[in-house]
């Protein structure tokens, strides 16, 4: 599946995020030509990458992700019987199932996230009838840039719609918890709730703070002036589910307990740095490293201070390789190269083991930083990378 970039432009793999009225336009169209008949709500919700604060969102910390003008749309017809269809454009296959089936592990694969949502929101109350669902995406998938949450998120706002709902913060909270029930509890993907918060919550033209103590979402304005946010998908599949998320996620909660805190949100350095275990002290070291990097990321880029930016996507990028070990060759050659080639900040970002890069870019340099990269990958042998340019969009939108 991740080799679908039909939409690829020139000879540098640039995915465009397309035209928000043409895409609606073109799921419409595929779910007539599917179901027989139009769909009733058409849903859209974005993918998203992180600026600051890697595996930060389970330990109670902070993290700054933007929301992408890359989205998932999904289309979606009640019906009158207990019967769910469910059609991907990415996967060229439907499921097939009934109300009833829906449930924690009950569907296997892709089609449990779209599911998942139906189950989670009748959980929650709301009287979600049968369903046929048709997704099609521009959001590259298992990139580390929430192909998941926007699919979840682009069903859950299409679902609200036909039951009548207006999406309010109220009820986007609401789906957010839906979204996360989706991926963890049916699915059984671990998820801190980052993706679905910004998928639901992102603001254009800002990227979203969002506080996993206080569970508080501040939209963070930025003017890039000048510069763009490249991400590369190194095309290295991560698998959340493979056991590195859930190795450090245990490393985290042991390193919180040897503390005697609740979570790494609460820890100080210096306590940290008196852990014994060398491995647990280096895990919650980048955590805690990190949780501060997120409060200097946001004034840096309030002040364009791009220097500063630099230094802390350097400095959080090392704490990810070396301290946290998610890092990969792929993902360190994307980061060494985007810099030497004039971008004046690069990261890993995502959940780390494949997935994708982030660099701020001289609007100038952005074609000979893509090009450099490329060079690179095919000089150390890996698979052609695919670039995207991260337009700061908003959230979950219901179309028309
Ligand atoms: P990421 O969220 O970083 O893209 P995940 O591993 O969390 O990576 O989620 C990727 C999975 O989500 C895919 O393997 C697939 O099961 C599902 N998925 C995402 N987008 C789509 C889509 N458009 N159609 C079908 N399945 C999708
Ligand atoms: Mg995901």
């Amino acid at each position: 599946m991740r080799e679908c970039y039909g939409w690829l432009d020139g000879d540098v793999a640039l995915v465009d995020a397309g035209d928000p009225a043409d895409l609606s336009a073109s799921v419409r169209a595929a779910f007539a030509d599917h179901y027989g008949e139009p769909p009733a709500s058409v849903g859209r919700a974005p993918g998203r990458v992180n600026l600051m604060g890697e595996h930060t969102d389970y330990n109670a910390g902070l993290v700054l992700p933007v929301a992408l003008a890359h989205a998932t749309y999904a289309a979606a017809r009640p019906r009158g019987d207990e019967l769910v269809r469910i059609t991907s454009a990415q996967q060229g296959e439907t499921w097939e199932g009934t109300l009833a089936e829906l449930g924690p592990r009950t569907i296997e694969g892709w089609a449990g996230y779209a599911a998942g949502v139906i189950w989670a929101m009748r959980e929650a109350g709301h009287r979600v009838p049968g369903v046929d669902l048709l997704v099609d995406s521009r959001v590259p998938v298992g990139a580390g840039l929430s192909s998941s949450a926007a699919l979840e998120c682009s069903v859950a706002v299409a679902l609200a719609d036909l039951l009548g709902l207006d999406l309010t913060d109220d009820l986007r909270r609401e789906l957010v918890e839906a979204c996360i029930r989706a991926e963890t509890e049916v699915v059984g993907a671990p998820t801190g709730g980052m993706d679905q918060t910004v998928a639901l919550f992102g603001e254009a033209g800002s990227a979203l703070l969002i506080d996993f103590t206080s569970h508080e979402t501040t939209s963070v304005s930025l003017d890039l002036r000048g510069h763009t946010l490249l991400v590369t998908d190194t095309r290295v599949s991560h698998a959340l589910t493979d056991g590195g998320y859930g190795s450090r996620r245990a490393d985290c909660e042991s390193a919180a307990k040897s503390l005697g805190v609740p979570t790494l949100r609460e820890a100080t350095r210096a306590a940290v740095d008196e852990l014994t275990d060398d491995r647990v002290r280096r895990r919650a070291t980048h955590i805690v490293s990190e949780i501060q990097r997120v409060t200097d990321t946001v004034t840096a880029f309030e002040q364009r201070e791009w220097d500063d930016v630099g230094r802390l996507f350097d400095a959080s990028h090392r704490s990810m390789r070396d301290d946290f070990e998610i890092s990969c060759p792929e993902l360190d050659t994307a980061v060494a190269v985007a810099v030497q080639a004039g971008a004046v900040a690069a990261r890993m970002t995502g959940g780390g083991f494949g997935g994708s890069s982030v660099a701020v870019v001289p609007d100038e340099r952005v074609d000979a930083v893509m090009r450099a990269i490329d060079a690179a990958f095919a000089l150390e042998g890996f698979r052609s990378p695919v670039h995207l340019r991260a337009v700061p969009s908003a959230g979950a939108t219901v179309d028309g």
